[in-house]
């Protein structure tokens, strides 16, 4: 069996330390690399501010200088909304049958799989990682009782293609893209939350600032 691959996907506005704490532990415990996908246009989410490629470009400047995580524009380049099950479908096409691939998931994720395209395919086409995340909602019993068959340790992930789930602890770290946009629209700090090198793209860029003229651009290039 060759060896695993590991896919991530997030809005990644703006990409922060707890998408790449994550992403690090989950590379060591799979023992794979990880690709960070940026979703070009998400279903069932309020429109990102920061557009594709500036949400690209972020993400390229956190994972400078290292390569086992990496960017992936694999969704950028896709036209119309994104969707995680025809990601999975050209990643199997691309890789084959007898890859081994795993879609990390947030468990805050995991408790709205449901509002997914086809969530009930998604391991036809590869493993689900679920990474803890601070105050994630419980998970409803519908979802819970589906994938329960389907249950495995982290170790047999990599000895099939598809079709398991596992659990991974992760640290935790409760920073999300939501808060820091917030301190950075109301003039406050967001050192230390995610790369500096990111955080001087996003003062170049003036990201973050005007969140409403933002979302109506965003909206209008959509
Ligand atoms: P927002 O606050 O805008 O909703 P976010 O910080 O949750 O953004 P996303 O890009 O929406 O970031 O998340 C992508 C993936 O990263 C999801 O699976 C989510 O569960 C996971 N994730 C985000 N932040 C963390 C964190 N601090 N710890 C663990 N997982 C995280």
């Amino acid at each position: 069996m060759s060896k695993t691959i590991a896919f991530f996907g997030g809005t990644f506005d703006p990409i922060h330390y707890g998408h790449l704490r994550v992403c690090q532990e989950a590379a060591e415990a799979l023992q794979a690399n990880v690709d960070l996908l940026p979703c070009a246009r998400p279903a069932h989410r309020a429109v990102p501010l920061a557009t594709p490629e500036q949400r690209f470009a972020m993400l390229q400047l956190a994972l400078e200088g290292q390569n086992t995580l990496r960017a992936n524009r694999h969704e950028l380049d896709r036209p119309g909304n994104t969707y995680t099950i025809d990601t999975l479908i050209a990643l199997r096409t691309a890789f084959g049958a007898n890859q081994p691939l795993v879609w990390l998931i947030g468990a805050d994720q995991l408790a709205q799989l449901d509002r997914w395209k086809d969530w009930q395919r998604l391991l036809d086409f590869a493993h689900l990682c679920v990474l803890t995340r601070p105050n994630a909602p419980h998970l409803p019993s519908h979802i819970s009782a589906f994938l329960k068959p389907q249950r495995a340790k982290l170790s047999e992930l990599s000895m099939h293609p598809a079709g398991l789930i596992a659990g991974l602890n992760v640290t935790s770290l409760a920073i999300s893209a939501s808060d820091i946009r917030g301190r950075i629209e109301n003039r406050q700090s967001a050192r230390f939350l995610l790369p500096q090198a990111v955080l001087d793209y996003i003062e170049q860029n003036k990201l973050y600032q005007q969140p409403e003229l933002a979302r109506a651009a965003a909206q209008l290039l959509r």
